[in-house]
């Protein structure tokens, strides 16, 4: 997909704490003029093999940042806030997504291109303040599933994330479903999350996990949060502070899933219909007192007996993707790459 795909912009005003793109890329967004982007198209167009007339992306580091910022440059250049959109979106920022909007216009009336997909992520608490954006990319720029990245559901891990509360998540869904039907299209959301991220409790997994269920989300793939240079989330990994507020000797402490043991329960609660899991997420609920949750009825987490065989259980897309995928892509190796943790044995 990377080589029909296209880099709009640099840089990112989110400041999700376990990103560190605003620290590679800066917060100020730099934009590429619309002609440049147009002569990259015809450039794939004409010159790249393989090209079928789809270009999988239009993006950079956040897909809907193209052409904002601050209103001012003056204020702009002396803020020192970590992100413009949160804990909400700044008075300051100008949210107009009209110069994107027109781009994504133009590419599609590119000559020899049928479909422009965005398959970079979606800032959506952004998005909905341009409900006109939201029904361009919709009505022509989704292959019929579009992934965005709510991360959790809980406020705890969310306000060490930095990121929005699922009010926008919910906003956002109600306007994509609209405009979804309004072009006659059946197209889903995806959601991802994060487990174990600094601030995150055994607690609110288990709603997170309690949320995936009565939404009918089953996780294929998780992430578990691994600390990496730069993100500000890595530093309340190892400090245990909370460096988005003043730090004192008695300021507030963030725990962080640590150990073998709490990490794979963290992605367990992610993953609770993977039979693989039951066991721990058993024992785990038992020793939260949350015993409740174990059995067969639809507010419950997990059953209360186990398959003979776990391994017996895959996922539908998983199922089939292992039978074509080369050996470097199968199942343990892939957990490995996503959560940093030895493939199961
Ligand atoms: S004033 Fe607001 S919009 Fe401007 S740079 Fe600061 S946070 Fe961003």
């Amino acid at each position: 997909m990377i080589r029909f795909s296209i880099n709009i912009m640099r840089g990112c005003f989110g400041g999700c704490t376990f990103c560190s793109i605003t620290e590679h890329e800066g917060r100020i967004i730099q934009n590429r003029s619309q002609a440049s982007i147009l002569q990259e198209i015809e450039t794939i167009r004409d010159r790249v093999p393989g090209f079928t007339g789809v270009i999988s992306d239009l993006g950079g580091p956040t897909a809907n940042m193209y052409r904002i910022a601050c209103k001012s440059k003056t204020i702009e250049t002396a803020c020192r806030r970590p992100s413009c959109v949160y804990p909400g979106i700044c008075d300051n920022l100008n949210t107009d997504h009209s110069a994107l909007i027109e781009l994504y216009r133009a590419a599609r009336n590119t000559d020899g291109v049928k479909k422009v997909l965005i398959s970079s992520g979606l800032r959506y608490d952004l998005a909905v303040e341009s409900p006109a954006y939201v029904e361009e990319l919709v009505s022509h720029h989704v292959g019929g599933y579009l992934k965005i990245a709510p991360e959790h559901t809980e406020d705890g891990p969310l306000s060490k994330m930095m990121k929005p509360g699922m009010g926008s998540y919910d906003r956002f869904k109600a306007l994509f479903e609209k405009f979804s039907k309004k072009a006659g299209k059946e197209q889903y959301l995806i959601p991802y999350f994060i487990a174990a991220h600094p601030g995150t409790t055994d607690e609110d997994m288990m709603n997170l996990a309690l949320w995936l269920k009565s939404n009918g989300f089953r996780a294929d793939q998780v992430q578990n949060f691994y600390p990496s240079p730069m993100a500000t989330a890595t530093a309340m990994y190892h400090s245990g502070k909370n460096p988005l507020r003043r730090v004192r000797r008695d300021s507030e402490t963030v725990d962080s899933a640590k150990g073998e043991r709490q990490r794979r329960l963290h992605k367990a609660f992610l993953r609770y219909h993977d039979p693989a899991n039951w066991p721990l997420l058993r024992e785990a609920l038992k020793s939260m007192g949350r015993g409740d949750l174990i059995g067969n009825g639809k507010r419950q987490l997990v059953p209360p007996y186990q398959p003979r065989n776990t391994d017996d259980y895959r996922s539908p897309r998983r199922k089939n993707s292992n039978r074509k995928k080369p050996g470097h892509l199968r199942k343990g190796r892939l957990l490995t790459q996503h959560t940093g943790l030895p493939p199961r044995k």
